[in-house]
């Protein structure tokens, strides 16, 4: 069996399209440009790398970019200062705080100093709080308003537009991380998955893995997930980002997992396309509430 491509390019061309026409019917109806403040301290080449990316998509869509970039000896209450001049900033509707932060800066200080609204990476307790405690889909509806981080809300949106079952499925996410893993896990769990979180000390990782009718990695380590880790027809999502060989790829080796596997994503062109649009439609998203909180 050869698994069929969850092709993140296309994915990401269909939410763009859905998130174009919002965003243009937001900036008629309210005149506002929603916009992104970027926060880094130095010059780390992924992070300036990655803040390019970002400006790049957001400049071409028609919505705002505001970096904000500090000498990376800032302090933690020079960053701390910085964010809450962004919170009371209304023309701001969104921050993102890049890390590596410098040493000896707290990065649970620096999230906390966020505006809950304004976190548009969804790592605020409060954003991370609700999507632990919203309802099963289906349900009364959840605990008001809260942002989810662009990966695993990525991750889920892949899913979704290739139709894979979700409910009553055995999902398995290997990672737990604020950023992808966890919130993937709740994510999937929201959705009335059935779902098992591994990590480093996860004992026989191999056999939970092939427990999984969607997998679902997070790691960090360069095509670590094997084919035999794999339960046959599986749905694979793979959030790597690693280079090895001089080549971009992820957590899962590719070339022995589209044997096993029912669909996975590829690296590149998998998850890393369906981050960049789901980071904006946050930023919307923000926009959106802030504008009609105030009333405008
Ligand atoms: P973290 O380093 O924060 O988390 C890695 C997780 O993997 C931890 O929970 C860790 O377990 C677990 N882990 C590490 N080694 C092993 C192992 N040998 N066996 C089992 N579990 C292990 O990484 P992130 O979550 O931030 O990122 C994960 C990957 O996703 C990276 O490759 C990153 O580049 C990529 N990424 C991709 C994005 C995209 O848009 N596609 C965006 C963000 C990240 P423990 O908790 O026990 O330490």
């Amino acid at each position: 069996m050869t698994a069929k491509i969850l092709d993140g390019r296309e994915v990401a061309e269909a939410l763009r399209q859905e998130l174009d026409a919002q965003l243009q019917s937001f900036k008629q109806r309210s005149g506002v440009t929603p916009t992104i403040a970027l926060v880094r301290a130095g010059a780390d080449p992924a992070s300036v790398s990655y803040a390019g990316t970002i400006e790049r998509g957001f400049v071409k869509r028609g919505m705002g970019f505001v970096p904000r970039i500090l000498p990376e000896t800032a302090t933690q209450a020079q960053i701390v200062d910085t964010v809450s001049e962004l919170n009371a900033q209304a023309v701001v509707h969104g921050i993102m705080i890049q890390e590596p932060l410098p040493r000896g800066v707290d990065p649970a200080a620096i999230i906390a100093a966020l505006s809950p609204e304004k976190d548009v990476d969804g790592v605020h307790p409060l954003n991370s709080g609700r999507l632990a405690q919203v309802a099963p889909a289906g349900r009364d509806p959840g605990v008001g308003h809260y942002l989810v981080p662009a990966t695993p809300a990525g991750g889920l949106e892949i899913l979704k537009h290739y139709q894979v079952p979700l409910a009553g499925q055995h999902a398995v996410v290997v990672g737990r991380s604020n950023i992808v893993g966890k919130p993937m896990a709740l994510l999937l769990l929201r959705e009335n998955a059935t779902v098992t979180i591994c990590h480093s000390r996860t004992a026989d990782l191999a056999a939970v893995c092939r427990q999984g009718d969607i997998l679902c990695v997070a790691i960090g380590r360069a095509r670590m997930v094997k084919g035999d880790w794999i339960k046959s027809g599986a749905a694979v999502i793979d959030f790597g980002v690693n280079f090895a060989d001089g080549k971009m790829c992820g957590d899962v080796d590719y070339d022995q997992a589209i044997e096993a596997a029912g669909m996975i994503t590829p690296v590149p062109g998998g998850t890393g396309p369906v981050t960049n649009v789901m980071l904006m439609r946050n930023v919307l998203d923000a926009a959106m509430t802030q504008v009609c909180a105030g009333g405008s």
